[in-house]
This record gives structure tokens, sequence and C-alpha cells, in this order.
């Protein structure tokens, strides 16, 4: 298949009505397509209600399935990552975290990442690619078909209800996917899931924040990792473009709905930012008002140069923020055995 054809997932609904005007069918023939496209059907010859010379046509003048499934690997906990490759043969990762009330998609924007973070797994792997906006989309797509093929044990919610990209890559670096991905994701006639439901997290590049916050002001969530610069400037080393204070900035004016917050996303190292002066640091940094930290489990991975903070001392960081009136949880860390665990993500099917 030819990659640089249209890809189905990316398309609205009235880009394929003209299409099929165009191709000489009915136009009320797309939003057929389009119904099918949304289930997560996009093969042409599984769309049972069309005419089998449209069902070629769409074969031959459209990129419909842009992602194939090269691995599935399923925790004991319900999550499954999934490997898939793409045209060009690279592949990516994306996970399906389910709960009882909820479905959650962490998606990929990047082939590996341009950005360098010593603790993740995922920029240990240089950059590849940006993905299209179709290719993020079809990954939901993928995983939607996926729930439907195989079912999930019936305590577990079995449909896609929240997007997070939080999978390889860093989206805000691939700007015009990002937006594109996004409208499509809360479009009517596309997968139709509402902002709320819909969380952006990014290293912190904050001329891209207060463009997200203008055009598609979903729920934005930052690495932070460290609220002093010297050690951010290591851990998250886009802190030398966008420092601390710039940052700062940027999170108070980022558009929140009514007692929505700004996740900040603190993954807890063992003698690194786990200290007493990280604590001071990070009480002096979140406005509480706006913005909840996320305390995260480190997921070593083979050679990672990190260890994460033991238990106790995680819930002794929590319980003093608390104390000072900041939002902060624990975040229970899903499919470690399957390394699905946030910042274990690597495109390899070893
Ligand atoms: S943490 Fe995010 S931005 Fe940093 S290297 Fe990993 S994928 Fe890239």
């Amino acid at each position: 298949m030819n990659k640089t054809l249209v890809q189905l997932p990316s398309l609205n609904l009235e880009s394929l009505k003209n299409m099929v005007s165009d191709w000489g069918f009915p136009a009320f023939r797309a939003k057929q397509i389009i119904d099918w496209r949304n289930k997560g059907i996009l093969n042409p010859d599984d769309m049972r209600n069309l005419p089998q010379d449209l069902r070629t046509t769409l074969n031959q003048k459209l990129c419909c399935q842009p992602l194939k499934q090269v691995q599935r690997q399923c925790s004991e906990d319900g999550t499954r990552k999934y490997l898939f490759s793409l045209q060009s043969g690279k592949t990516i990762e994306t996970v399906l975290i389910p709960e009882p009330e909820r479905g959650t998609v962490c998606i990929s924007s990047q082939v590996g990442c341009v950005l360098d973070c010593p603790f993740c797994h995922t920029g240990t792997q240089k950059f590849e690619a940006n993905l299209t906006a179709g290719e993020i989309i079809a990954q939901v797509l993928a995983v939607k078909e996926d729930l439907r093929n195989n079912p999930l044990p019936s305590d577990l919610h079995d449909q896609v209800t929240h997007i997070v990209y939080m999978g390889m890559g860093e989206p805000m670096a691939n700007e015009e996917a990002l937006h594109e991905s996004l409208k499509m994701l809360m479009a009517e006639d596309g997968l139709h899931i509402s902002r709320r439901r819909i969380t952006v997290s990014t290293s912190g590049l904050t001329p891209q924040i207060e463009r997200l916050g203008e055009i598609h002001p979903v729920n934005l969530a930052i690495s932070l990792h460290s609220a002093l610069d010297d050690e951010r400037n290591t851990l998250v080393p886009i802190n030398r473009k966008y420092p601390l204070q710039t940052l700062r900035t940027c999170l108070n004016l980022y558009p929140l709905p009514h007692q929505r917050h700004i996740t900040l996303e603190y993954l807890m190292l063992d003698g690194v930012n786990d200290r007493q002066e990280d604590l001071q640091a990070l009480l002096q940094f979140v406005n509480p008002e706006r913005e909840r930290v996320n305390l995260i489990r480190f997921n070593p991975y083979p050679g990672s140069p990190y260890e994460g903070s033991p238990t106790e001392h995680m819930n002794k960081f929590a319980q003093d923020l608390i104390s000072k009136g900041i939002r902060a949880t624990v975040r229970r860390s899903r499919g470690q055995d399957i390394m699905a665990a946030c910042g274990q993500l690597k495109s390899s099917a070893a």
C-alpha cells in the first residue's frame, strides 16, 4: 500500500463525501464508511453494507489501515500493550488501561522521541519519525477493534472512554498532527470524545502549550519531575530552553474549566529528586488552586540508571504535600509486568 495515500482514520465526513462522489458513488455511502471506521473497522472488506465496487475503490484510493498489529501483550491486571508497525515498517507502542468505570488508551505521537530524558526508556531510542494524525487516531481504532474481538473480563470497562497522549514521543514536538488528531478525536463525526476526557502530556514546551490552550484546551499534564532548575535541566533537558519560571507563567495562563486541574507528573527517583530540598522547591512551585501532583513510581527498565524511591518514602512525600494544602496522589502503576508502565515504552518486540 502506498503510504502517500490519504489515511482513512484522519478523514472527516465532509471530505469523505466529496471523495466518494468524485469516485462516482452516492454521498450517503461516506456516512456508512465513517460509521464502520469509528467502530474500529478499517478493512473495507468487512464493511458489510458497501457494494463490492466501492470496497475495491476504497482499497485502491485510500490507506485504510495505516497500522498493523505485530504483537499484543496482556498484563495480569488487564492492561494490554500493543506493538504496531507503520506503513514504513517502523514500530510504535500503544497501551490500553482498563478499569471498572473507564477505558483509557495511552497513545504514541512519535517513533522514538526528539527529547532525551535520562530516566525514560523511550528517550533511549533515537527519534525516527513523527506520526501522522491518521496514525495517531488509528491506534485508538485498533484498540477498539481488539476490544470487540477479544473482550475483557466482565469487571473491566469494555469501551474506550479516555485518551492520554503519554505514549512514545513528545506530542508538542509533533504539533500539527497533535492538533489534527485532537480535532478528530473530539469531532461528532469522529470519535466524539469530550475534551474533558483527553489529556496531553508534555515535558513543557511552553509556546506549544499556549497554542494548545487557545485552540484545543484539553487536560494538560506536565512532566515536572523536579522544581529545581539545575536538577530539572538534567532530568528534563528541555528545561534549559523553557526553565521553570517560563513554565510557571505559561501554566498560570492555561485555560481550565471549572474544578479542573493541571496535573504535575513527578517521577520519584531515589536520592535524586525525593530529598527535603526537592519537597520544599515543589511546595513553592505548585499553585494549589489550579494544579495537583501525581507522584509516579519509577519503573526500572534494563540498564536504567536510576532506582525508584521506596514506597514508604513516596507516601510520606505525598502526605507532606497534602498537609500543605496540595492535592497529591501516588499513582498506581499498571501493566508493569509487560513493560507498559509510564516511561517504559520502547518499540521492540523483544
Ligand atoms: S519522558 Fe517523554 S519527552 Fe522525555 S524522552 Fe521520554 S517520551 Fe520523550
